[in-house]
């Protein structure tokens, strides 16, 4: 998370206090705890039990393939794909991750074999999400490694491409740019929900990876889980979760069974009842943040941020603009944007982790409400 943390309030807890003028904001990263509300008024209806004796084994179910998966949150998560239409899930093999951030790992080491020449070169096009870069760099690995910039990667041989869509931090939809025999690709989905972005298509790759931190804003839970295509390959990351964790949590995983399921529970009978669902929710308050994002931004000649097209998403059945998680802000003269920001006592990220400028910088559109407003007070008061 970094040092830029250190002595910042938790954010989560900031809505039950009245925010002071000089509290620092820390949009730093993307705590998605602007869903809580939601959750809170569903009441029990997401509780889940769990007595002293039971979910005591490391096993969830040893004769099935993933044999830490438990075979709820198997369930809840097909029939979530089943029913947004983000994902195909028939003949794929699930692997549940401590996040999404664990099952990166454990695909690299699927990809890539011991014993190689050279390490694999791993790419993604920038701006890319600066934890890839971190997160592959860290441990100096023999069987991997960062070569940047997926735009002007030019070395031969192996290669991984890593590709987000919508992409964090500019939240633009993507597709592999090397498009070489040699290269395994990974996608990361994390954001192909109906909030941030229209669903246009039914996705089929090779390797993707979800996470239920942005799907449902449950990131405390750390469950993530990648759908595979090759059995190899899904054994492999396996065999990564086994050496790395021995499995993933047995509390966690039920809790997202019971919440992914209540989802598509609501979403299935939202057409028979005319309630509101999770997703409609989420996309009326993403739509009205970057509403109010954009206002604020057009009074400032500085600023700008990406357009994106309006496309047609099969969830809703409507025309919708993407509403991404993050916004891009761009500064219009080379200035450290971040260190503008900073001096509003506003912690963004800034371009250069993300392989871009330091006039761009990456802000939490995920944070509590009264955080989001006083960041949006503070912006309109930048000269
Ligand atoms: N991929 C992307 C693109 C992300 O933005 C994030 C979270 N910031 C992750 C993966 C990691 O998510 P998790 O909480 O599942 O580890």
């Amino acid at each position: 998370f970094g040092k830029s943390d250190v002595g910042v309030k938790d954010q989560s807890t900031a809505t039950k206090n009245t925010l002071s003028p000089d509290y620092l904001i820390n949009l730093d990263h993307g705590d998605p705890t602007l869903f809580e509300p939601y959750w809170r008024k569903l009441g029990d209806k997401c509780t889940v039990v769990i007595r002293g004796n039971e979910s005591m084994s490391y096993f969830a179910d040893p004769s099935s393939f993933c044999w830490f998966l438990e075979p709820r949150l198997s369930d809840a998560i097909q029939s979530l794909h089943r029913v947004v239409g983000n994902a195909a899930v028939e003949d794929r093999y699930i692997v549940v991750g401590t996040g999404s951030s664990q099952l990166y790992q454990a695909a690299l080491y699927a990809l890539t074999s011991p014993g190689g020449a050279e390490p694999v070169n791993v790419v993604c096009a920038a701006p890319y999400y600066s934890t890839y870069k971190e997160a592959t760099e860290y441990l100096s690995s023999g069987l991997y490694k960062w070569e940047g910039d997926a735009y002007t990667f030019d070395k031969e041989g192996a290669y991984i491409e890593l590709i987000t869509s919508p992409n964090n931090p500019d939240g633009t939809i993507r597709e592999a740019v090397v498009n070489r025999g040699d290269g395994k690709l990974i996608y990361d989905l994390a954001y192909y929900w109906p909030q941030y972005t229209p669903i246009t298509s039914q996705t089929d790759y090779d390797v993707t990876l979800f996470t239920f931190s942005k799907c449902t804003g449950h990131a405390g839970s750390r469950i993530g889980w990648a759908l595979v295509k090759d059995k190899e390959v899904a054994q492999k990351m396996i065999k990564f979760m086994e050496i790395n964790s021995i499995g993933v949590s047995k509390e966690s995983q039920l809790r997202a069974a019971k919440i992914l399921g209540v989802i598509s529970e609501d979403c299935q009978n939202f057409r028979a009842v005319g309630s509101e669902n999770f997703f409609e929710y989420a996309q009326r308050l993403m739509s009205e943040r970057w509403e109010k994002l954009r206002d604020a931004v057009k009074n400032n000649p500085s600023l700008s941020l990406p357009k994106y097209p309006q496309e047609f998403c099969n969830f809703t059945g409507k025309y919708t603009e993407p509403h991404p998680g993050f916004a891009w802000l761009k500064y219009k003269e080379s200035v450290d944007l971040r260190d503008l920001l900073r001096s509003q006592k506003i912690i963004t990220r800034g371009g250069e982790r993300f392989g871009a400028d330091a006039n761009h910088v990456r802000i939490s559109m995920l944070s509590p409400e009264d955080v989001f407003n006083l960041f949006l007070a503070r912006l309109s008061s930048l000269e």
